[in-house]
């Protein structure tokens, strides 16, 4: 198959893009590098069947006859969504729009990168699919959670007006190698502030949770789905759910650093739970995850070593 990947240089989109090369595909990435980086790209310089297009899937575009689009272009870290609120909002309309007309126009299968943020701060737990959530729609998390809404409404619009053939994937927090250092999640900050011997900084009490999903196991749900006739909303996320402050204590096991934990105040809106319900992937196409958090903060330690590294000898 020929793929169109939007967002290929980020850190899902370019182990998407890894897995659908390893199969025998010819992938093209887009991508306007605004979160995204070359980096991620740079072990396929001499791989024929990558081809990169720089570009701002807002502003229409014709990569040529797909047979799929993965549509994986959004800002999605929280200091990243908030330093771009006005163009996540853009890339969750306009550039989601631009990206499904290529499937309509080729008749290519479609699957949007949609994230648990659609349920918000969640009153129900773990999240169910048909759970329609709780979310403030003008908070500072808004510019991504309703961009991101939006995004699944007009991908059940393209399906239910136009015909399109179309998936909708809801993400939980993920982590592993190409995490940039510095988008202020979770898993970078505290891999990051450990190795080099600062503070974790831990917002709250630490007492909110999350559900971590090594990317390996991410992609593999992702391709699961992509995969199936499904055209509802599937999460794909790891169910064993984490206290922030466990997660840092993780953090400092697995790094074997003397760093302290301190606190900082909790940001708006910072959803208090967070677990996803898989059963409808597991039920859809056997999937479930199978890296637990511990063993994968070690498969990424070598990654967050280099990146530290590096900053220490600039
Ligand atoms: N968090 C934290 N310390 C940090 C970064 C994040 O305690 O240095 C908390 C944050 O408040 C949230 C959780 O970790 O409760 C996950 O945050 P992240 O930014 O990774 O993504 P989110 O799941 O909120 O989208």
């Amino acid at each position: 198959m020929r793929i169109l990947i939007t967002g290929a240089a980020g850190f899902l989109g370019s182990h998407l893009g890894d897995a659908l090369l390893a199969e025998g595909n010819a992938v093209v990435g887009v991508d306007n590098l605004s979160t995204g980086s070359l980096n991620n790209l740079k072990h396929l310089a001499n791989e024929p069947r990558f081809e990169f297009r720089e570009h701002d899937i807002c502003t229409p575009f014709d990569v040529g006859a797909v047979d799929y689009v993965f549509n994986f272009a959004s800002p999605a870290s929280p200091v990243d969504y908030a330093r771009l609120g006005v163009e996540t909002l853009e890339v969750g309309s306009v550039g989601t729009t631009n990206a499904l007309n290529i499937a309509k126009k080729y008749g290519a299968k479609f699957l949007h990168a949609s994230t648990s943020e659609c349920y918000g701060d969640p009153d129900v737990h773990p999240q169910t699919e048909d759970y329609w959530g709780h979310v403030n729609p003008i908070g500072p998390r808004s510019v991504y959670d309703e961009a991101k809404r939006f995004s699944e409404a007009l991908t059940m619009a393209y399906h239910r007006y136009y015909g399109v053939d179309t998936r909708l994937v809801r993400i939980f927090n993920t982590y592993g190698p190409r995490l940039q250092k510095n988008d202020g999640r979770v898993i970078s900050n505290f891999m990051v502030q450990a190795l080099k011997g600062e503070d974790l900084t831990v917002y709250g009490e630490g007492e909110q949770t999350r559900s971590f999903c090594y990317v390996s196991d991410e992609v593999a749900g992702i391709l699961g789905l992509s995969r199936t006739d499904e055209h509802l909303p599937v999460n794909v996320g790891n169910p064993n759910e984490w206290t922030i402050l466990d997660c840092a204590k993780t953090v400092l096991k697995v790094t074997g650093s003397s760093s302290k934990i301190v606190y900082h105040p909790l940001p708006q809106d910072d959803p208090s739970q967070r677990q996803p319900d898989i059963s409808k992937a597991k039920r859809l196409f056997g999937w479930e995850p199978k890296i637990d958090l511990e063993t994968g903060l070690r498969l990424s330690l070598e990654y967050f070593n280099s990146v530290v590294d590096v900053e220490l000898q600039a």
